[in-house]
């Protein structure tokens, strides 16, 4: 394909500015449109009372090189390489995540650990038909043990569906370092072959998250974002997309488009409409809301944990961070926050809770730890998050595939993003994606 005159780029998320900033890059022009008043969509960082904290538990994984150089660059000394490691609670015990065998054993005892063992191999050498589902995936990877109390709740809590209709592909990286050879060699060599952990090292800017899109921002010429620009309609002619509706009203004529907006939010503002077939398929495709309680504290410190995840159903949330253990700078000096992260979907009554309630609902948990007492609490903040995840229900590959299939058609239009692709995947894909997508713009055909 030869370079485009222009492209214009749906959403000014990480996915929508990585497009933009290797388009800058390629000398290739192009416009942002972004529905929000600031640009990093769900990767940015807030702000109250001197406290910072990001949109989520987000770190940046060096899981791809090129993009990982590609930020450190931009960065410079203000994208750190943190070491701090993640945990889970159970009963009043903080174990080490992603499980790893050795620390169960130190934990939880030799007796559970030998139980949690034999049932590995039991469960290994059944030769049950594999479904897909995340449930069958985690009783033979993980044995009945493990899995019911650390991954059934846990999962269920996050992705609000039943772990036997949810997907294998759930399991994501987060299960790494837990499977039957770890087992054996950690029990026979100890700490020597403990298993490294995948969260306990990544790369945090000094400013939050939300530092790596402003920053990216930059580089990609703020002239060519135009934020408070809510796409809503996208014009076609069956075979490419012809123009955009902005707001309601102004009408912008394109050239080449990517995408990176929700595929059913997407779907839905196709004019003329699509068939109703599609249009079910592409409603069919369900995401995950998410609300964020911040608790600010009048005390040094809180947990020594990158982030703490919470299976147990006693907690209505799933994990909680402490901001500062990423980055002194996030909270004021003497003074820490904890940020909860409670998923829902847009049904639910929480979704639809004022603070204060969202609050109420999250501290009285939060206190049973006894982690804090209630008057070291000096402030609170809730942030909410539309379509936070793409729920990766069983079967929904051949969904996305006919979806997909339709949107082919049109040959001016391109789909990056986590929502924009329904894909689990992270900050760094974003980067790549937005590289690959640019690279292909520019490569004769
Ligand atoms: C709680 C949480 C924790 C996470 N933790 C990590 C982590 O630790 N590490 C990691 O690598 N990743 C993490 N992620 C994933 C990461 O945040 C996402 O991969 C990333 O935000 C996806 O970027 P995106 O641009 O695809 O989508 P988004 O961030 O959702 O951006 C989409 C943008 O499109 C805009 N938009 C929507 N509709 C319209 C419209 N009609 N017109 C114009 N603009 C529109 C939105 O306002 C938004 O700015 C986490 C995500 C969440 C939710």
């Amino acid at each position: 394909m030869s370079k485009p005159a222009h492209i214009t780029v749906l959403g000014g998320g990480p996915a929508g500015l990585a497009v933009g900033y290797y388009a800058r890059k390629k000398g290739i022009p192009f416009t942002i449109y972004e529905s929000g008043d600031r640009v990093g969509g769900n990767c940015v960082t807030l702000e109250k009372g001197g406290f910072y904290f990001d949109s989520g538990a987000h770190r940046l994984h060096d899981q791809d090189p090129e993009s990982t150089a590609e930020l450190r660059g931009l960065l410079g000394e203000d994208l750190r390489e943190i070491s701090v490691p993640s945990h889970i609670y159970h009963r009043g015990k903080f174990i080490d995540f992603p499980l790893s065998p050795l620390n169960l054993v130190t934990t939880l005892g030799p007796f559970f650990f030998v139980g949690a063992a034999l049932e590995l191999v039991r469960s290994r050498l059944k030769t049950e038909h594999p479904d897909g589902s995340f449930r069958q995936y985690a009783l033979h990877a993980y044995g009945k043990t493990i899995t019911d109390l650390f991954l059934k709740d846990y999962t269920e809590k996050l992705w609000g569906a039943s772990w036997d209709r949810l997907s294998a592909v759930v399991a994501g990286k987060r299960l790494k370092g837990l499977n039957l050879r770890t087992f054996v060699t950690e029990a026979l060599f100890g700490r020597r072959a403990k298993t490294r952990h995948l969260d306990g090292s990544f790369y945090y800017p000094k400013k939050g998250i939300g530092e790596i899109f402003e920053a990216l921002a930059d580089r990609t010429g703020r002239e060519n974002i135009r934020t408070g620009s809510t796409v809503t309609k996208i014009f076609h002619d069956h075979k490419s997309i012809q123009a955009l509706e902005l707001n309601g009203r102004e009408v912008v004529q394109i050239g080449e488009v990517v995408s990176s907006l929700p595929l059913n939010l997407l779907a839905g503002i196709l004019e003329p409409r699509p068939p109703e077939e599609f249009l079910a398929l592409a409603r069919g495709l369900r995401y995950r809301n998410m609300i964020l309680a911040a608790f600010f504290l009048n005390r040094e410190s809180v947990t020594k944990s990158a982030t703490v995840y919470f299976p147990d159903s006693e907690f209505p949330f799933t994990r909680l961070y402490e901001p500062r253990n990423r980055s002194r700078e996030m909270s004021p000096p003497g003074k820490t926050s904890l940020v909860v992260e409670f998923p829902c979907q847009p049904e639910d009554p929480v979704w639809n809770l004022g603070p204060d309630q969202v609050v109420e609902k999250v501290r009285t948990p939060l206190l049973r730890t006894g982690w804090l007492q209630e008057e070291e609490i000096i402030g609170t903040a809730v942030h909410k998050i539309n379509q936070a995840y793409p729920i990766l229900e069983l079967g929904y590959e051949e969904k996305l595939e006919k979806v997909f299939t339709f949107l082919r058609g049109f040959g001016n239009l391109r789909l990056t993003g986590r929502n924009g692709r329904f894909v689990y995947a992270w900050i760094h894909d974003m980067i790549r994606f937005g590289r690959e997508i640019v690279e292909e713009y520019g490569s004769e055909k």
